[in-house]
């Protein structure tokens, strides 16, 4: 068979495509090796440090456990593929100049993705179950956070509606919230 016909070449295409190469982010390598690797303080994740063979870079790859294929509904009825690194960036946003580190939020994101793998039927789950659990986790976590997430989950865009949500959030004198919010349906 040719080599270079369009045909293998195509397939040659399709197959560097699945093959799952892990490239060099610098120079677009797939020569590196794996100088390191460990668990991540979770038990379902490994780290690997890996060294670009052609340039030298350093990058680390993450490998996670995921036990299902997850699509989200969103309220417009669009369907698209549940992405961590993205619920992982609307929270970041939500948490920023606060007193939360990153290694929280990454455990925050984890604990809510397996909650959606272990406690729902359906390999589709809607958008307001995602958006109410990362509020409850939030608001135990940070209220400042949770109020920032909500308003911008919930497209605020009136004053009063920061003061409605605000005035839900019961709590102490020292300015603590004392409990988690009621069940209310926030989504
Ligand atoms: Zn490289």
């Amino acid at each position: 068979m040719c080599r270079f016909c369009k045909i293998c070449l195509r397939a040659i295409e399709l197959i560097a495509k699945f093959r799952l190469i892990m490239r060099c982010p610098y120079c677009n390598s797939s020569d590196s090796r794996v100088a390191d690797s460990r668990p991540d303080t979770e038990d379902s994740v490994i780290r690997r440090r890996r060294v670009c063979n052609q340039c030298g870079a350093k990058f680390t790859t993450v490998e996670r456990i995921q036990m299902r294929d997850l699509t989200v509904r969103k309220n417009s009825g669009k369907l698209e593929p549940f992405d961590r690194e993205k619920l992982a960036r609307s929270i970041k946003l939500a948490c920023r100049n606060r007193d939360v580190s990153d290694d929280q939020i990454d455990k925050l994101v984890t604990s809510i993705h397996r909650r959606l793998e272990t406690e729902t039927a359906d390999d589709v789950v809607p958008s307001s179950m995602v958006g109410q659990m990362v509020s409850d986790s939030l608001l135990n976590l940070d209220p400042i956070a949770f109020v920032r997430f909500v308003s911008v989950y919930r497209k605020f865009s009136k004053v009063s509606d920061f003061k409605k949500i605000i005035d839900q959030i019961p709590e102490d004198d020292e300015g603590a919230v004392v409990c988690p919010l009621p069940k209310t349906s926030l989504f």
